[in-house]
């Protein structure tokens, strides 16, 4: 086997997280019932006129961007015909000689995968075969005309795992930008795979095939390993390859030909009449840049080094631009980043996923966090209480600081009130005291319990903890 050469190219398709789809104002939403999401122009009735997404466009160039393309000053719509029943136009408005963005670059490992293009279209319908039925299949338009992009590397890529990495990598990018969910069983982001092989010194490349249906990155890899393996047999054996489209089979874990590709199918592209061409002038690029800014892989190493966080903690806060952002916001204001990454990725992110909101959007603003983290600091109040004040800082929008006066919410230090409270605990739980002296450790925590609850969470733990084994050690 390692006398033949890998070549891999990919061509990757990504949903764009936008809520209207790409020419119309129809919803993009995941699983709604069939034919749900239409209206005449995603359903390609005639005499329609389609309108560009403007949040599409600006996705589209946030990825152009975070790969480093050059991205072309002027680009245009066109019309790809082909005939399909997913396809109610008859043809996909795409992009074909003046594509949005060219000459990219992705780092995998220390090692360059050119960009070739990347370019905006809508995405067809899905055809539904009912397994009962041989005599017919549904349509469903709800995915007609989704945003799109298309990502085409150069044949750049030299093995199965490169190109899993490279997946990998790309995805981790576009989540960092929202600029799509990259979720693979919903069909969010969709990987077709040319490979070829040569033997090592060969110049010219090899009779590649194409294999599609791949749901997972690993099944990428996996179809890549076995099409290599397939080729270089059959060149082994003295035979020659076809230029053909293979579909990959999870269950037997084997391609299969597809189609062959005898000659390059027409689909008499030319430029869509009815939209406008896309023209950037240095600003909006210039803009689009600052809203890109650092990428995930850097700003994690900045993260590690300058805030001292774990890879874990790190990995996870860089997830989302958002979050980042939010957690280098809440440093800036002085908290401290690992307390404040705790709060983040603990209980804010419970109560933002409960509420289906993102940290963008949070009404714990970074300041309000901020008050919260120095109030526990300050010893204002104990970690319950904080807990609680984040709650109904969330609910409400009412600043931590106001809710902790307004409620009365301030830690209770002071010895002689917690004493008391300890005492009075002691004589209403003899059977809690009795068990400790019977050496039930289990009793002590059920005892603090009892006192936090008493005072609403409001004692100092550590005092409370150090009172109530004085008192028990004395009258033991
Ligand atoms: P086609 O005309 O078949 O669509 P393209 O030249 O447009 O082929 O390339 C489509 C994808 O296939 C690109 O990602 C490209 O990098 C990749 N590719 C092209 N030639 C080869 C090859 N010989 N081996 C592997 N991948 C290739
Ligand atoms: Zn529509
Ligand atoms: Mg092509």
């Amino acid at each position: 086997m390692e006398e033949y050469e890998i070549i891999i190219g990919l061509e990757v398709h990504v949903e764009l997280l936008t809520d209207s789809k790409m020419f119309c104002g129809c919803s993009t939403k995941f699983g709604a019932p069939p034919n749900s999401h239409i209206c005449p122009v995603c359903a390609g009735f005639p005499g329609v006129l389609p309108v560009i997404n403007r949040k599409a466009v600006e996705l589209a160039l946030k990825t152009a961007t975070a790969f480093n393309c050059k991205i072309s000053p002027f680009s245009r719509f066109a019309r790809k015909h082909y005939f399909y029943p997913d396809l109610p136009k008859n043809y996909q408005i795409s992009q074909y000689e003046e594509p949005l963005a060219i000459e990219g670059v992705l780092l995998v490992d220390n090692r360059n995968i050119r960009i070739r293009r990347i370019h905006l279209e809508e995405d067809a319908g899905k055809l539904i075969h009912p397994e009962d039925s041989r005599s017919f299949s549904l349509v469903d338009l709800n995915r007609s005309g989704v945003p799109l992009i298309e990502i085409v590397t150069e044949p750049d890529v030299r093995s199965a795992s490169e190109a899993e990495k490279f997946l990998a990598i790309l995805k981790r990018i576009l989540e960092y930008l929202e600029v799509s969910d990259c979720n693979m069983e919903e069909g969010s982001l969709r990987c077709d795979a040319n490979i070829s092989v040569r033997r090592y010194g060969d110049t010219n490349f090899g009779v590649k095939t194409e294999i599609k249906n791949m749901n997972s990155f690993r099944a990428v890899r996996k179809a890549l390993e076995y099409e290599a393996r397939r080729q270089i047999a059959c060149l082994k054996e003295g035979r020659t390859l076809r230029q053909e489209t293979r579909l990959w089979n999870e269950n037997l874990q084997i391609t299969e030909e597809m189609r062959r590709k005898e000659e390059a199918q027409d689909y008499r592209y030319f430029p869509e009449p009815d939209l406008p061409p896309l023209i950037f002038d240095n600003k909006i690029i210039e803009e689009i840049n600052l809203k890109v800014g650092e990428l995930p892989f850097q700003r994690k190493g900045r993260f590690i080094k300058e805030y001292n966080l774990s890879d874990y903690d790190a990995e996870v806060l860089t997830s989302k631009k958002d979050i980042a952002d939010y957690f280098e916001s809440c440093v800036e204001k002085g908290g401290k980043p690992k307390i404040v990454a705790n709060w983040i990725m603990g209980d804010l992110t419970a109560l933002l996923k409960a509420k289906k909101k993102d940290i963008g959007h949070s009404p714990v603003s970074p300041e309000y966090l901020v008050q919260i983290i120095s109030m526990i600091e300050d010893g204002k109040i104990t970690g319950v209480v904080a807990k609680m004040v984040l709650q109904e800082c969330f609910n409400t929008g009412i600043s931590p600081e106001k809710i902790v006066s307004e409620r009365d919410l301030l830690q209770i230090e002071d010895g002689e009130t917690i004493n008391n409270i300890v005492e009075e605990t002691i004589t209403e739980n003899a059977d809690a005291v009795q068990d400790y002296k019977n050496g039930k450790e289990q009793a002590l925590s059920f005892l603090i319990g009892q006192i936090m609850r008493k005072t609403k969470g409001k004692a100092n733990p550590a005092v409370v903890r150090n009172k109530l084994q004085e008192y028990l050690n004395k009258k033991r």
